[in-house]
């Protein structure tokens, strides 16, 4: 039985909607609306879910990089929003963020050198002999090579500025690392060696990941526990495995459509998303998926359906009623 690290409970997040003039409306976007969720220590919790479905405020909820209305994080029984925000800066150093472009995150001015100084600094009172020697190891980890420590972001590939960035986030020694949607702007065979590369050192530090992204067939290849989220909601919840072998819900069939097969002539229920996703300002009543759902009844305009199956899996889907 895997052991929780974080208990994330009931977290809603609004954001006012409409920019300029029209920002003083009362309309809000629900972008977050009380998801709960556990994460299990050193395990990865894919968030999976089409832009704009809540899954990248929902991980800048956890750290605090935004402020939810409503919830709780739990770690080690507290609860890390109830905390000042002096405590929380002890405890925010173990949790770090990846983020999708990290050439917008790294300073260009800075040498990989000087990134890694500042931050090891910032967080210990290492020499600057020792400071240098971990700057070398977190190169050596992340796989570049001993001479980036003198060059600038500019000067590497996609690939390498996002293992830069893993370096970075590493440099701090933390318990638990929020990614999110780091390989999208690389390409496919680039992906894969981020995402091998975020494996070898979850094991190799026992760290715990949150890997947000809106494809599914990378979710699949890093993570234990998979969510799907859509307009600001989980919808289906599962291990990894019975997620694949046995689909719940009709979004994910639809999120599904778009992950290879691997054994030929395996022929995978497929239901075709059409549509775009609704203006979250103005969510659907009922089933939020009912106005791109191919397969709902009368009942899903009306009714939020109910939670079913148990804690290993479930989904919300008025179809589950019956099975
Ligand atoms: Fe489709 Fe209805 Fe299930 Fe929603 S509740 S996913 S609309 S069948």
């Amino acid at each position: 039985m895997d052991k929780v690290y974080l208990s994330i409970k009931n977290i809603s997040k609004e954001f006012p909607a409409g920019e300029g003039l029209f920002r003083a409306s009362k309309l809000r976007l629900k972008a977050v609306n009380n998801v709960s969720l556990d994460v299990y220590k050193g395990k990865t919790l894919g968030l999976v879910g089409e832009s704009g479905c809540g899954k990248s405020t929902l991980g800048r909820c956890i750290l605090r990089l935004t402020e939810p209305e409503k919830g709780e994080v739990i770690y080690n029984g507290i609860d890390l929003l109830r905390m000042d925000k002096n405590n929380f800066r002890k405890f925010r150093k173990k949790f770090q963020i990846i983020f999708q472009d990290p050439y917008s995150s790294l300073n260009p001015r800075m040498t990989v050198g000087d990134i890694l100084t500042e931050i090891i600094k910032f967080h210990s009172e290492k020499s600057s002999a020792d400071t240098r020697k971990k700057c070398f190891e977190l190169l050596n980890v992340t796989g570049l090579t001993r001479n980036s420590i003198n060059k600038y972001p500019h000067e590497f590939s996609g690939g390498q500025r996002q293992r830069i960035a893993i370096a970075r986030a590493l440099a701090v020694e933390p318990e638990f690392i929020v990614c999110d949607e780091p390989v999208s702007a690389l390409d496919v065979s680039i992906q894969s060696q981020i995402i091998n590369l975020l494996k070898e050192l979850q094991s190799e530090f026992g760290l715990t990941y949150l890997f947000i992204s809106h494809d599914l067939s990378v979710v699949k290849h890093i993570s234990d526990y998979i969510a799907v989220m859509y307009l600001g909601k989980v919808t289906e919840y599962s291990d990894k495995n019975k997620l694949f072998e046995n689909t719940y819900h009709p979004y994910t069939k639809s999120l599904l459509d778009a992950v290879p097969v691997p054994e030929p002539g395996f022929r995978r229920e497929r239901i075709k998303l059409k549509g775009e996703i609704p203006n979250p300002v103005n969510p659907p009543g009922g089933c939020a998926f009912h106005t791109r759902c191919p397969v709902k009844i009368s009942d899903c305009e009306k009714t939020f359906p109910e939670k079913y199956g148990d804690e290993n899996h479930y989904a919300y889907c008025h179809l589950m009623k019956n099975l």
